[in-house]
């Protein structure tokens, strides 16, 4: 049986009806793939899409900034047999999730950056656009001047863990497994506001941002830089196919306050169960398995607001962990 769960990121922000519309709107367009027998690569594809062009989101359209005011993208995808691609530091692709496809199917690559992966992405006719959007540089603006605070460019750099603290976060992923048992997961990301040019975070990171094999599939959203030391989305697939999805969820969100990784994940195991777990205050996802949709809120000040009913489950202080 079919399955696909998206988020919408995991951080200090308030998810709202929009985040809830974009996140319902990129699994329906998910599981209509999978429904007319579809494969989970496409629809994982399809509901990142989905994900990027909604502006509420920091990813595609609507990515935050660097502290040059440029957007660059990070994206991977991932099959269960190991084929992947990811790209990094892309600027001009709409749709960045495309280009990591592209690294996957069209190179003998795993990961393309920088104009490369520009290049790349124009050569195969991928749509281009302006991935600014009005909100974002409202943003961008106030955080820089926050950040200045009348100092030098080089003095702002040591303050910017500080001020990045206080930004929201939105990067998107997604995992699904279609009827033949085949099981994907990709995720993308505009990475965190005022990043330093060049940066690169867990999302374009296999192993760390997406994860798949054979026993699962996993994407993660958070502080991409203890994301990638702890390679979070390897270690969680080994933990699922060890225990469960849940119990291996739940032995990671441990392991995630213990070691201070504030994170939040999103999986599915072969046997289509779906967990997924954050440490951070806010998450956002929705999920269809069995032609049942449901959705979940985190507003990071501890309200909670999903469609699940008692069939999600949060878990203890060890980092919430919800099952469906
Ligand atoms: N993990 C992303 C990054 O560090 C950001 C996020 O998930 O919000 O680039």
């Amino acid at each position: 049986m079919p399955a696909i769960i998206a988020h919408g990121g995991a951080g200090r922000y308030s998810p709202d009806e929009e985040h809830e519309r974009g996140l319902k709107d990129a699994v329906a367009a998910g599981w209509r793939i999978l429904e007319s027998g579809g494969s989970a690569i496409d629809a994982v594809e399809a509901a990142i899409v989905v994900l990027e062009d909604f502006p509420v989101f920091q990813a595609g359209f609507g990515s935050a900034m660097n502290l040059r005011g440029e957007i660059q993208t990070d994206a991977s995808i991932m099959l269960d047999d190991l084929s992947c691609g990811a790209v990094a530091a892309l600027t001009a692709a709409a749709n960045p999730i495309k280009a990591a496809r592209l690294v996957m199917e069209k190179t003998d690559h795993v990961l393309i950056v920088g104009e490369g992966a520009d290049h790349l992405s124009r050569s195969y006719g991928l749509e281009s656009r302006d991935l600014c959007s009005p909100e974002r540089k409202e943003t961008y603006d106030r955080m820089l001047a926050k950040l200045r605070a009348g100092e030098e460019v080089a003095s702002y750099l040591p303050r910017l863990r500080e001020v990045a603290a206080d930004l929201s976060m939105g990067t998107v992923g997604a995992v699904a497994v279609d009827s033949d048992g085949r099981i994907a997961a990709g995720t993308s990301t505009g990475g965190p506001m005022l990043k330093l040019p060049g940066r690169v975070g867990d999302a374009a990171i296999i192993g760390a941002g997406t994860y798949v094999n054979g026993n699962g599939g996993v994407s993660a959203t958070g502080v991409g830089e203890p994301i990638i030391k702890h390679i979070i989305a390897k270690k969680a697939i080994d933990l699922i196919s060890h225990l469960g999805a849940r119990e291996g969820i739940d032995t990671l969100m441990e392991y995630a306050r213990i070691n201070d990784v504030r994170l939040g994940i999103v999986a599915i195991e072969e046997n289509e169960a779906i967990a997924l777990g954050y440490t951070t205050d806010a998450m956002s996802w929705a999920s269809m398995k069995d032609g049942e949709l449901k959705t979940f809120l985190s507003t990071g000040i501890g309200v909670r607001k999903d469609d699940a009913g008692d069939k999600a489950e949060t878990g203890d202080s060890s980092g919430k962990v919800l099952e469906t």
